[in-house]
């Protein structure tokens, strides 16, 4: 993986620990000689995350919809700044560029993200590793949520285990690297089936 794509909050979140974790994550990618995607503000842990990376020798590329820069949250200093027309084009440059997608704790930006890119990989138009940096169990009441979506039948067993959660960074990149993508073949034969039937 050499270019990673960061789902993080544009606010800092209450406790210390999501900034920290930031920081160890940008170090972590720094070291490694991995770049950060992300969203290209200059607000919240995408800052912390940006600067950090920057800071020790890695490289920061923002991809940012131009009604944002207009806001001026723009992070300024980046390596390289996308500058797209929307968020959904956004999105899918994000995808497009990224080798792998890693979400921090953040708010709706960052759900809509982690729900986009998992939805990319259901329906095969991407087959890249997603992970949940699951700070301080951040993401556990989500990863609770979507078991019941499971039990209820509106996700499938197998795009449940497509989702990589850790709470440790070294680990995180471990389970990623070795991540297979799913076919696409048997569940939709599956949904068809099960549609034909009722
Ligand atoms: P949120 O989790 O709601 O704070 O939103 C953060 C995520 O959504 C980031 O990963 C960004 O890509 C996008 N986003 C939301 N708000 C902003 C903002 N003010 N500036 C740049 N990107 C944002």
């Amino acid at each position: 993986m050499k270019k990673i794509c960061v789902f993080c909050g544009s606010s800092l979140g209450k406790q210390n620990i999501y900034k920290e974790t930031a920081n160890e994550l940008a170090l972590f990618m720094a070291k490694n000689k991995i770049d950060l995607i992300y969203g290209g503000a200059n607000v919240g842990v995408m800052k912390v995350i940006a600067d950090t990376i920057m800071d020790n020798g890695g490289k920061a590329i923002g991809i940012m919809p131009k009604l944002l820069v207009e806001k001026e949250v723009a992070h300024e200093e980046l390596d390289e700044m996308h500058i797209v027309s929307s968020m959904a084009e956004r999105k899918e440059l994000m995808i497009e560029m990224s080798d792998a997608f890693i979400a921090l704790p953040g708010g709706f930006g960052t759900l809509d993200e982690i729900s986009e890119v998992l939805t990319a990989n259901q329906l095969r138009i991407s087959d890249k590793p997603i992970g949940l940096l699951n700070i301080d169990n951040f993401f556990t009441p989500l990863l609770n949520f979507i078991d019941h979506c499971v039990s209820e039948g509106f996700v499938r067993k197998e795009h449940r285990r497509n989702i990589i959660v850790s709470s440790e960074i070294d680990d995180l990149i471990d389970k990623m690297d070795q991540y297979q993508p799913l076919s696409m073949g048997k569940w939709i034969d599956d949904i068809k089936q099960e549609s034909s039937s009722n």
